[in-house]
């Protein structure tokens, strides 16, 4: 992949950065800061190299309208507070004030696009219509950096077609993830585990298919483990459920035995009558979840069973967390993950906003596991041996 390197002096030239600002908010303020900060090395080498940084950025889904709610106003004030220096955002994408605020920019400066989400082009699936928004960005910039690694999946006008127009290269972040997350996927040391978990069931599921060639075994918690319950016969109350699935799933299930992939399940649930911090809480084994009641997180033997087929992996990537780790309640069979991965002696990758945010949210030391990603998608159609638009468009 083309480095920073190969754009030459950067001396009063207009970069354009792409990053993953994606970060979660709460009542308008950043829950986890960990993308902005995954995002620095990058922004101080071009801030270093005396570059007109100009940083392209979503947030949220505001389906290509502006929305107030969706502004990266949180994040620029963060990003300054973080590399020390005022980040100038702009009030549009491409407009007036864009241009203005690049045309603004002194050698080393930092300004911000507002979400680039606010224009519909961006996640066009129309080529010509990504085409006309990318050739826009390019009016505002010299040179392009890909560096939003968990968006390099995504064939969107800020990622991929602005790559095409400009002389553009991989930052510092993107070039991390991928020998990182090369080490799990090319040749991983065995036994190698994957543990799939979190509420973005239909996306996960689909990951299955091809993670089932590559690992030896496979754990399944967080809200997909009631799709693969039912497909073993179980009722699962009001827990998640992705019913039309099942057929798959029980394809998955079989396979997995065909193929000797260990395929390791909650034995016991946490449940509760609903979706709330103060719900009150029960253990029960997965044959008997009440038909008024919902899963939130894996149970304590569950825990005992995933956490040692963990500790004996070679090589573990985790995406999803086991329960609904933000309320205390249910949050154990992740913080049992989180601790075996932390403290195994094994080459370790977390993938997954939710779940990268959930190790440091419990407390867990960043430096104990051996790569935390920044990407969710991105980060799992790496595993799945899927080439990546945006970063196939970075090479030569
Ligand atoms: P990631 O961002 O790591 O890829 P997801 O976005 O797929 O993970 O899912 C994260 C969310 O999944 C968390 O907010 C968590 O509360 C939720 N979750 C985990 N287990 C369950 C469950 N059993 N039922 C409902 N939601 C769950
Ligand atoms: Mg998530």
């Amino acid at each position: 992949m083309r480095t920073i390197e190969t754009l030459g002096d950067l001396r009063s030239k207009r970069v354009l950065v792409r990053s993953d600002f994606n970060v979660p908010l709460k009542d308008g303020k950043i829950t986890d800061d960990g993308r902005i900060r995954a995002a620095l090395p990058t922004l101080t080498r071009l801030v270093e190299a005396g570059a007109k940084v100009v940083v392209m950025a979503h947030l949220g889904r505001p389906k290509g309208k502006v929305d107030p709610a969706f502004s990266l106003a949180p994040v620029a004030k963060r990003l300054g507070e973080l590399i020390d220096a005022p980040v100038t955002l702009a009030k549009d994408v491409v407009g007036e004030s864009a241009k203005a605020t690049v045309e603004a920019l002194k050698d080393g400066e930092i300004a911000l696009l507002e979400n680039v989400r606010y224009d519909a082009r961006e996640t066009s699936k129309v080529d010509e219509e990504r085409g006309e928004l990318a050739a826009a960005y390019a009016e505002l910039g010299d040179a392009f950096v890909s560096d939003g690694f968990g968006v390099v999946h995504r064939k969107q006008a800020s990622v991929y077609d602005i790559a095409k127009l400009l002389p553009s290269a991989s930052g510092l972040l993107v070039l991390k993830e991928i020998e990182s997350l090369r080490k799990a996927t090319d040749n991983p040391e065995r036994p190698y585990g994957v543990v799939l978990g979190g509420s973005k069931v239909s996306d996960k599921l689909g990951v299955i298919a091809n993670l089932l060639k590559k690992a030896d075994r496979l754990f399944i918690g967080g809200g997909m483990a009631f799709t693969f319950l039912a497909a073993q016969g179980h009722s699962v109350g009001k827990s998640l459920l992705e019913e039309e699935q099942i057929d798959t799933v029980k394809g998955y299930i079989a396979e997995a035995a065909e193929r000797g992939v260990e395929l390791i399940l909650p034995i016991d649930v946490v449940v509760a009558p609903e979706f709330a911090a103060d719900a009150p809480a029960s253990v029960v084994t997965v044959d008997q979840i009440p038909a008024d009641q919902m899963g939130l997180d894996i149970g304590p033997e569950s825990r005992k069973l995933f956490a040692e087929k963990i500790s004996s992996a070679k090589t573990v990537a985790w995406n999803g967390p086991m329960g609904v780790f933000e309320f205390p309640a249910f949050a154990e069979g992740t913080k049992a993950v989180a601790k075996a991965l932390s403290e195994g002696d094994m080459f370790s990758v977390i993938g997954g906003g939710d779940s990268a945010a959930a190790v440091r949210l419990l407390g867990f030391d960043e430096s104990t596991f051996s790569h935390i990603s920044t990407g969710g998608g991105a980060s799992l159609e790496l595993l799945e041996g899927k080439v990546l638009p945006g970063i196939a468009v970075l090479e030569d």
